[in-house]
């Protein structure tokens, strides 16, 4: 199944119609990404296969940077205190121009690479993010102006920033810490996506932290006076958190994850423990609900006279927007014009949308006009905020999954095992790598991205909002 649909994708590459609109350059780096697509497919399915959560991406990791090494980038491996981590340099001097990559996957949600519902591995991981498809594209995108480079025919420096533990620890913020991208003029990211856009819309700010309590353990019947008990402080706890919700802003979410409510029934638990997280669409705005939400802590301690202690785990900015690095993108958007599908794979997004309750329309793959950025924006998190609040980032979603797919599901992963999701990979890293091109064949083009970012920014100043080395081996 997977071979024919391969097939189909080289049969559909780039129409002789696009290129003829695509100056010298951009048909190199799209012929570039033509030229691995085979590779780049097989590197993506072999890491949807490995499946690796945070922080334990050994495989995935792996098969990136050696292919780096490869096609010739100079790669650092091991970095920022993450074994999974690596940077993968090209070229030399200015401008200094970077990609994103992610490659970790989610736990429990194991999918075969077909339109119905059924794990590939029971209670194994999945890349219900399309992230397998994310780092392979972004490294294509990558090695194409790494040949241009090495050609003459442009100048500057390319890095690859293999990032791990997106989905949990956000592996980016301690690669911000090290400096990573401090000697980088602007950065271009992806994500998969059930649309098509040059994205300009920002992302929700969120912390994380964990509270624990402790009390005392008795006899749950016999002598309970002797008892205090710690998951009483977390049901006081939630109940706090649960009431406040009235009184904070629509755009702020409370979210929480018991981890430790007491281990059995006739015991007093004497210790218990929960994952706390806000979000908001600004850091500012989160901030003084964080603060709220940890003194509760303290006050269901009083109530069930117990002793609590509050750690935080980490937290993300949101995405810090860069409107003329977003128009750029659109231009190229429109020049590769939208992504076909053949009939099977039409049936296939149908499928996915019938076993999942939607309406069976199949894909959305056209390219619509830049949307004026939201000021609250919704949906999820990413630690691509804290790399936007240190160089100007441009972003990216190309379509990988049938329209109105419930994300971080097993739809998603059935999607990026085949054509579907190799067609927006290979779509995306034509997209970015042209992207790239006209930076490195443009100065003032940087320069006017980097005003932006420096506008936008005022004088709000980055700090990370972590405390200590990334959590590897940490749960
Ligand atoms: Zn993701």
């Amino acid at each position: 199944m997977k071979k024919i649909l391969a097939f189909v994708i080289l049969a559909t590459t780039v129409s002789a119609l696009h290129a003829q609109k695509l100056k010298a350059n951009k048909k190199l780096v799209v012929q570039s990404v033509v030229d691995h697509e085979t590779e780049l497919i097989a590197l993506s399915d072999a890491i949807w296969a490995h499946a690796e959560t945070a922080f334990n991406e050994a495989e995935s990791s792996k098969i990136l940077a050696d292919y780096a090494e490869k096609n010739g980038f100079t790669v650092e491996r091991d970095v920022a205190g993450m074994p999974t981590a690596f940077v993968a340099t090209y070229g030399s001097g200015k401008p200094v121009i970077s990609i994103l990559g992610e490659f970790d996957a989610l736990p429990g949600i194991s999918q075969k690479a077909q339109p119905t519902k059924e794990p590939l591995e029971l209670g194994a991981a999945g890349h219900g993010c399309g992230h397998n498809l994310f780092g392979t594209g972004s490294l294509g995108a990558a090695i194409a102006i790494k040949e241009l480079i090495e050609q003459g025919e442009i100048s500057g420096t390319v890095k690859f920033f293999g990032t791990p533990a997106e989905e949990k620890f956000f592996g980016k913020i301690w690669m911000v810490e090290a400096g990573l991208w401090d000697d980088v003029d602007v950065n271009i990211s992806w994500h998969p996506s059930a649309k098509n856009e040059a994205d300009v819309q920002s992302s929700l700010a969120l912390v994380d932290f964990k509270v624990e309590f402790f009390g005392q353990a008795a006899h749950a019947s016999a002598d309970p006076w002797n008892g205090r008990s710690a998951s009483d402080a977390l049901e006081l706890y939630t109940t706090g958190i649960n009431y406040y919700r009235e009184h904070i802003k629509p755009t702020t979410r409370i979210h929480y994850h018991i981890q430790d409510g007491g281990q059995v029934v006739n015991v007093v638990p004497d210790y218990s423990k929960i994952w706390v997280r806000v979000r908001d669409p600004k850091r500012t705005e989160m901030t003084p609900v964080y603060e709220r939400v940890k003194e509760m802590a303290e006050g269901a301690a009083i109530m069930a006279n117990v002793d609590y202690k509050i750690a935080l785990i980490s937290g993300i900015y949101e995405v810090l927007v860069n409107r003329k690095g977003g128009e750029v993108m659109q231009k190229n958007l429109e020049i590769l014009g939208p992504i076909t599908y053949s009939a099977e794979e039409t049936a296939f997004a149908k499928k996915i949308q019938e076993a999942t309750g939607k309406p069976q329309i199949g894909m959305d793959s056209q390219i619509k006009p830049l949307e004026a950025t939201k000021e609250s924006p919704g949906g999820g998190s990413t630690d691509v905020g804290d790399v936007s609040w240190n160089v100007p980032n441009i972003n990216l979603s190309v379509t990988t999954a049938p329209k109105d797919t419930p994300w971080h599901s097993w739809a998603v992963v059935a999607c990026g095992g085949m054509s579907i999701g190799h067609k927006g990979m290979i779509y995306a890293a034509k997209a970015m790598s042209m992207t790239m091109l006209d930076l490195f064949e443009d100065q003032g083009l940087v320069e006017d991205i980097k005003t932006e970012f420096r506008e936008r920014k005022g004088n709000q100043q980055y700090e990370a909002m972590i405390d200590g080395p990334p959590p590897v081996g940490q749960n």
